[in-house]
């Protein structure tokens, strides 16, 4: 496995710069940088901090970026965490949020580093999945590549699997103030990026092994919005063409402190209502019993609408895979056709 994450955090700015240096910028980067190394589904190999001299400039963030996502491979993640200051002319052509690098001057657009190339190296990545995790102030306008409002698909075809999670849902402030109410060396970090990377280090009380993108935004935002410390911009994940369900991190909470197994239907009917409300959620349990999965097909195929015939074929698929073993796909199809005969 060649999953790479690259985390950007420019801190320090010229004092003539107009921009202002940061302490939480390089404590944030330098956080994300200690998670994820202790991150058994990443490792220390597998993720790099950009030092001060390669965030000086936009061709050192750039040379880094390519050459992550140049090792990356058709079943890997990339992941870039970018923390800094961002900026949006709208009177530049294709106008789009810039990333400030160390050497950034206020108001000298040329200066910064354009979303846009970040971007483009993503979409040229292998990997199957790329995520940016993007701290900075305009955030939220990050999807606003080119004159297009959102433009699906902009890291890469959506099959693969895009996703941006931002800082900022509507306002073009990020706080880089540290959040009190975060302990330790995560009260110096920017608050998205403090909370965020708590809930990396302690985990959640979801019953999953792994954080999944779906699992992870709805922590950040839970926290975010009843944190004690202050009142949050609550966060938002823009551009999600990515599967929920794809992992991305480990669950550091202890098994035994988690919320048990959600309730599993029971009865055919149950199991076909909650399979067509989340079609990923406990599929594989049902596919545990041939003769059951026999039934919620029978049910799904006998009704006339797409969806459910949609979901049918797809239970059916993944029966037949799965059921190798005559005997056990005689009983899975015993009750298909059973039911399909009335
Ligand atoms: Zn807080």
């Amino acid at each position: 496995m060649a999953s790479r994450a690259v985390v950007i955090g420019p801190a320090a700015y010229a004092d003539d710069s107009g921009i202002q240096s940061h302490a939480s910028i390089a404590q944030s980067a330098r956080m994300y940088g200690e998670v994820l190394a202790g991150d058994a589904m990443w490792g220390a190999d597998n993720c790099r901090v950009l030092g001060a001299d390669e965030v000086q400039t936009a061709d050192g963030v750039m040379r880094a970026l390519k050459k992550a996502a140049d090792e990356t491979e058709p079943e890997d993640i990339f992941l870039v965490v970018y923390v800094g200051h961002g900026q949006y002319w709208s009177d530049l052509p294709g106008a789009q949020v810039h990333f400030s690098v160390s050497s950034s001057r206020e108001n000298n657009p040329w200066t910064w580093l354009s979303s846009w190339y970040v971007y483009r190296v993503m979409r040229q990545a292998r990997a199957k999945l790329k995520v940016l995790i993007a701290d900075c102030c305009y955030s939220n306008l990050l999807p606003q590549l080119g004159e297009e409002p959102v433009l699906p698909g902009v890291l890469g075809d959506l099959d693969e699997g895009t996703c941006v999670f931002t800082a900022v849902k509507n306002s073009a402030n990020a706080s880089a103030e540290g959040c009190s109410a975060l302990p330790g060396d995560l009260a110096g970090c920017t608050p998205f990026s403090g909370h965020l990377l708590r809930i990396l280090q302690e985990g959640t009380k979801d019953h999953e092994d792994q954080l999944t993108i779906g699992l992870l935004r709805e922590a950040v935002k839970r926290e975010m919005e009843s944190c004690a410390g202050a009142r949050h911009q609550v966060p938002r994940m823009s551009l999600n063409d990515a599967r929920d369900g794809t992992r991305l991190f480990t669950n550091q909470m202890a098994a035994n402190r988690r919320d048990s197994a959600p309730y599993l239907p029971v009865a055919p009917e149950d199991w076909a209502r909650t399979l067509m409300l989340d079609r990923d959620s406990g599929l594989d349990d049902l596919l545990k019993d041939e003769r059951k999965t026999g039934d919620v097909v029978a049910i799904l195929s006998s009704r006339t609408d797409d969806a459910s015939r949609h979901l049918a074929r797809r239970i059916d698929a993944e029966a037949n895979n799965r059921f190798s073993e005559p005997h056990a796909f005689a009983r899975y199809w015993n009750q298909v056709e059973k039911a399909l005969r009335v």
